[in-house]
C-alpha cells in the first residue's frame, strides 16, 4: 500500500523519518533539496499536491494545513488566487522528534489569468430566486455543508484521478461569470463537459458518497464523494443518481447521468472538488496528478 515512487514514503514506514533523511544524505542541505520532492502536483494556483513526509507529519503551505495519515500522506491544495511566494513548512508533530521542523522555505507559486465568460440563458429563477424558496435554499445549504465537512479518512485520491464523463468541454475553472446579462456575477468552480442527458458519470476515484440527492435548487441531481481528507467531488446538474449517500464507490464505477438540472443551460456534467470545506481548487490539476506506482 505504501508508495514507492517516492523514497520519502518507504521511509514513512520508520519511526524518525528525520535520522534516516539524514543518514541517507550525509548533507542537510541535500536532505532538504530530496524533501522538495515529495509532493505530486505542481505549486500553482488552484493546484492540488498530495505530499509525503512520513506519518505523524504536518504541511503547511500559506494558511492550508494537513496532517498526514497513517501511511504519511496529506492532501493540500492553493486557492485560485494566491501570492506569488508562500511559506512552505513540514514539521513532525510525533513525540520522538528532536528537531521537529523539516522544511520553513517560502516556496514560488505559479500565477494564472481566468477568463471572462458570459452565460445567458439560465433559468432567471435560479438566479433571483423567490423569496418563498428560502427555507428550501436554507435546508440544501445546511445539507452541503455537512457533506463538504466529511472527514471520510480512506484512500481514495491515491487511485489518481480520471474524467468523469465524456463530453466537450464548455467550461473550466475559476473562470469568471457573468449571467443573464450581468443579473448576477460569479466564479465558475467546476469543469464542464458537454453531452446528451443519460451520458454516464462515474467516479473519478475510490471514495465514500456523502450526499446523494435528485433535486437541489441550484444544482439539480446532485452527488458528493469525499476521496480521503476531506477532498470531496460535487457533480452537479445530474438527471439520473444511482448512489446513496453512504455507499462507497471504486474509480469508474457509474454513479449517475448528465442532465440539465438546476441552474443549468443544456445538458453538461459540473465537476467540482473542495478540500475541507475551506474552497474549490482545480479538478484538472487532480487529472493532471501522476500516481503511477503510489500503490
Ligand atoms: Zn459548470
Amino acid at each position: 500500500m505504501i508508495a514507492l515512487a517516492l523514497s520519502l514514503a518507504l521511509l514513512a514506514q520508520d519511526a524518525d523519518p528525520i535520522g534516516d533523511l539524514i543518514a541517507e544524505s550525509g548533507d542537510s542541505f541535500a536532505g532538504v533539496s530530496d524533501l522538495s520532492s515529495a509532493c505530486i502536483g505542481e505549486f500553482r494556483e488552484g493546484g492540488f499536491l498530495l505530499c509525503n513526509y512520513g506519518p505523524m507529519s504536518r504541511v503547511t503551505l500559506g494558511d492550508v494545513s494537513a496532517d498526514a495519515d497513517a501511511d504519511g500522506w496529506a492532501v493540500i491544495a492553493l486557492p485560485r488566487q494566491a501570492p506569488e511566494t508562500l511559506n512552505f513548512r513540514v514539521e513532525l508533530t510525533g513525540p520522538q522528534a528532536q528537531d521537529p521542523v523539516l522544511i520553513d522555505e517560502p516556496r514560488t507559486i505559479a500565477q494564472r489569468e481566468y477568463d471572462l465568460q458570459r452565460v445567458n440563458g439560465v433559468p432567471q429563477s435560479t438566479v433571483t430566486p423567490d423569496p418563498s424558496t428560502l427555507p428550501r435554499r436554507q435546508r440544501e445549504y445546511a445539507q452541503k455543508q455537512d457533506a463538504f465537512n466529511s472527514t471520510w479518512d480512506g484512500q481514495g485520491f491515491l487511485d489518481g484521478f480520471v474524467q468523469p464523463a465524456d463530453g466537450i468541454t464548455t467550461g473550466v475553472y475559476g473562470s469568471a461569470r457573468i449571467y443573464n446579462d450581468g443579473s448576477e456575477r460569479g466564479v465558475h468552480w467546476g469543469l464542464d463537459w458537454a453531452n446528451e442527458t443519460g451520458t454516464p458519470v462515474v467516479a473519478p476515484a475510490s471514495g465514500l458518497v456523502t450526499l446523494a440527492e435528485p433535486d437541489m435548487y441550484y444544482e439539480g441531481g446532485l452527488i458528493f464523494i469525499d476521496h480521503g481528507q476531506g477532498l470531496v467531488s460535487a457533480f452537479l446538474h445530474l438527471s439520473d443518481v444511482v448512489v446513496e449517500e453512504g455507499q462507497f464507490v471504486e474509480q469508474g464505477q457509474q454513479i449517475g447521468a448528465i442532465g440539465a438540472t438546476g441552474r443549468s443551460t443544456g445538458p453538461h456534467l459540473d465537476w467540482r472538488v473542495k478540500l475541507r470545506n475551506q474552497f474549490y481548487a482545480d479538478p484538472s490539476t487532480l487529472l493532471e496528478l501522476d500516481v503511477s506506482g503510489l500503490r
